[in-house]
């Protein structure tokens, strides 16, 4: 029987005990800091677990991340170097992120923008929305996350782009790679929509080279990692009209502070990181089926690659 420590700041402890013990019964759960004996423990389940917890579990055999991205798994300096961490893939994750992109993608083309303003000053007056079958919505990263987003942006009618690392077929997505591969992407698209994972050659994707790249009057929707942006270029965009308004779930700085330019900029849409949630009873699965595969020796498809950073 294998032991799994769970360390959270902010997730339902009692949600994942009873998730976990439906999808694997013989799986001892503890939680932080009832760690018992440390030497029981096989695999911890953090998200920003506590500096040096990890290090102190001497037969800890894997680190689950309770996050798609690893940032706050790798933060901790004294984590050991060759522990085998897994990254929260997961289809509801998936589909909560899908929903938030779209919604982001049809505020502005179906001009809710717009119409609040409308509103608040008590007037009759309509936009004339684009033709969707002559719109197109370029997605940044084309994983677990984005892949869903194209899929459904395809099913509303949009034309899909979607960028990766290296080359990718998907049906229905015209699909760039590389730093060329971008541009020549946003140079067709009037939505963008980021789901990178932060790495050092992703941080400041969203720049003032992108921007310019975009047709006048794009829109961004960012809901991946603040790291992303470049605050300075996509406020200037905006007050220059290059950029007709921005969607954003994350910040350089979180909690955003409450001097921020974002938080009563008229063309800004802002959310406090809640695109996608961890639903302890759909990632249960994940986290029990990897458990599964590393007790039978076989490969784990959710692994961070430290050498890609993602
Ligand atoms: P994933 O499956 O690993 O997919 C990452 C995608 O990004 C892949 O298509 C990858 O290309 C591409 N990529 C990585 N580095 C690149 C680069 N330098 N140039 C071009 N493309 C690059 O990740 P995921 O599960 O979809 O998650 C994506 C991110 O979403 C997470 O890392 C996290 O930051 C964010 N997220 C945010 C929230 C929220 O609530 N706001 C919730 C969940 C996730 P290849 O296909 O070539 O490898």
């Amino acid at each position: 029987m294998s032991t799994i420590l769970m360390a959270s700041q902010q997730d339902p402890v009692d949600l994942w005990r009873d998730s976990l013990a439906k999808e694997m019964p013989e799986l001892e759960f503890r939680a932080y800091p009832d760690v018992g004996d440390p030497g029981d423990i096989d695999y911890a389940l953090v998200y920003w677990a506590p500096h040096g917890l990890i290090a102190s579990l001497p037969n800890v055999r894997a680190v689950f991340s309770i996050a798609a991205g690893c940032d706050h798994v790798l933060a901790d300096p004294q984590l050991p170097p060759h522990l085998p961490i897994v990254r929260m893939v997961d289809d509801y994750l998936a589909a909560m992120m899908a929903e938030y992109a779209l919604y982001g993608v049809l505020h502005f083309h179906r001009d809710m923008h717009y119409y609040r303003q409308e509103q608040l000053a008590a007037r009759w007056s309509r936009a004339w929305p684009l033709y969707t079958p002559d719109t197109a919505v370029g997605i940044l990263g084309l994983g677990a996350i984005g892949g869903d987003c194209a899929r459904k942006l395809g099913a509303l009618g949009f034309q899909v782009h979607g960028w990766s690392r290296g080359p990718k077929k998907m049906d229905g997505v015209t699909c760039h790679h590389g730093p060329d591969g971008l541009l020549e992407m946003a140079g067709q698209c009037r939505y963008l929509v980021c789901v990178l994972p932060l790495t050092s050659e992703t941080q400041g994707i969203i720049n003032s080279e992108l921007i310019a790249a975009m047709p006048q009057g794009g829109y961004i929707i960012n809901i991946a990692r603040g790291g992303h942006q470049v605050d300075e270029d996509l406020l200037a965009a905006l007050d220059s009209g290059h950029l007709g308004g921005i969607f954003l779930d994350v910040y350089n700085q979180e909690p955003l502070p409450p001097e921020h330019p974002y938080w009563r900029h008229d063309k800004v849409w802002i959310t406090p990181h809640v695109a996608g949630e961890l639903v302890p009873r759909s990632c249960a699965k994940s986290v029990a089926a990897n458990i599964r595969r590393f007790e039978a020796g076989a490969p784990v498809p959710d692994l961070f690659d430290k050498s890609r950073g993602y």
